[in-house]
């Protein structure tokens, strides 16, 4: 079964297609950048054959008929009708969607009405299913949630202090995002200790970050929040901040919400702490010199990730595992060393050498806790589930 994942952004299209069979194989991926724009980037690849140009790609629908005639091209697969479903990715379900959906009129209705949740990113993903139920009109498509894997956290994590009419009229709570990849993270690492339970913390550190508990294979914590601003310092998002900031600053520098919604966004995280630029690699550059403020905005990322794993250990009453995985997880052994330098009262050892070459498993012989690096999938895991969905 050959199932096409699409990841549709306001201006991207990722395109993969996935081998459902035991391994999950890719045997084609790649990215249209710049729909829209005068100029648009294309990249695909199928296993040794690649492709990269720039032309200009007007909307997602002539972007996916051009991932679909370079998918031709190479050979992958040879008619439209060799696609058996299609899985899109949408960043919020609100409460609605706890699990993979089949995409229906009422769905894609529902999925609209989110779309006040969510505006930087529901609107884009219903343009990448707009283009693909029109191009690909045999197949089941089906919709993957980024929030459904959070749904399962207690009402004690996902309320607010608020007013209970903001929740009951508003729809204000947790939902927590980057759940696939979560969920792809815990079941790999329960895969790695061998059993089904146990009390695992998920550190998906990436361009956005969060965090997740899962207890017994149930996400009971999660760091992102009604957006995908609360937590962890990102990028160019603040995360948490004393919610009183805003107010008094939207006051002093005459800025309505819009601005300030732009500062915390865009303006704010690592890029706002280093004065120097949101990626990562580009901060180890400067810390390596003993740039000052590059080493401060490493100390103070790693202060702030142990600080949620502590309280998180907490939140479970114990700790098993923890993984870490995304662009910085994967990559950045200086911070997990960091990071686990707070964490040794709870058992956390780590191996150094293990973990200065980015080894899949990296705690020490005495450590009590299992210390995981594991690359984020997300395609894959929206393969399973949809595979899981048409097989149920
Ligand atoms: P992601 O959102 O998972 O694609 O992660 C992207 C972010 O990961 C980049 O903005 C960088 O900050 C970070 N990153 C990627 N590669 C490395 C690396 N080799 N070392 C440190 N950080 C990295």
């Amino acid at each position: 079964m050959n199932i096409l994942i699409v990841n549709a952004g306001s201006s991207s299209l990722k395109f993969q297609l996935i081998k459902a069979d035991e391994t999950f194989e890719t045997l084609y991926e790649g990215i249209v950048d710049g729909i829209g724009r005068a100029s648009c980037f294309f990249t695909a690849s199928a296993g040794t054959k690649s492709v990269t140009y720039k032309k200009r790609i007007p909307d997602h629908a002539k972007a996916l008929n051009e991932a679909v005639s370079i998918l031709f091209e190479f050979g992958v697969i040879k008619s439209l009708k060799e696609i058996d479903a299609v899985g899109h990715r949408v960043v919020h379900g609100g409460e609605k969607y706890t699990k993979a959906t089949k995409l229906t009129v009422p769905v894609v209705r529902n999925i609209e009405a989110i779309a006040e949740l969510a505006p930087l990113h529901n609107p884009a993903n219903l343009q990448g299913i707009y283009a693909s139920m029109e191009i690909i009109t045999h197949a089941p498509h089906i919709a993957i949630f980024d929030t459904a894997f959070h749904q399962t956290l207690p009402e004690k994590a996902y309320k607010y202090a608020l007013p209970e009419d903001w929740y009951k009229d508003y729809h204000i709570r947790k939902y927590g995002f980057h759940g696939t990849n979560h969920k792809y993270i815990a079941h790999q690492t329960y895969t790695l200790i061998g059993k089904n339970k146990g009390k695992i913390i998920t550190c998906h550190l990436g361009n956005g970050s969060s965090i997740s508990a899962i207890k017994d294979n149930v996400c009971v914590e999660t760091s992102m929040g009604f957006t995908p601003l609360e937590g962890i310092p990102m990028g160019t998002r603040s995360g948490s901040i004393d919610p009183a900031i805003p107010l008094y600053m939207m006051d002093k520098l005459k800025i309505d919400s819009k601005k300030m919604d732009t500062i915390l966004n865009k303006n704010s995280g690592i890029l706002a702490i280093s004065d120097l630029s949101s990626d990562v690699r580009d901060i180890w550059e400067r810390a390596q010199k003993n740039n000052k403020k590059a080493l401060y905005t490493l100390e103070k990322l790693a202060y702030e990730i142990a600080l949620k794993i502590g309280a998180y250990a907490a939140a479970m009453d114990g700790l098993d595992a923890i993984t870490f995985t995304a662009g910085i997880g994967e990559n950045a052994w200086y911070l997990r060393r960091d990071i686990c330098s707070y964490l040794n009262h709870l058992g956390v050892k780590l191996d150094s050498r293990k973990n200065r070459s980015n080894a899949a498993q990296i705690q020490d012989e005495e450590s009590k806790v299992k210390i995981f690096v594991i690359k984020a999938n997300e395609g894959k895991q929206m393969a399973r589930e949809v595979f899981n969905f048409l097989n149920k």
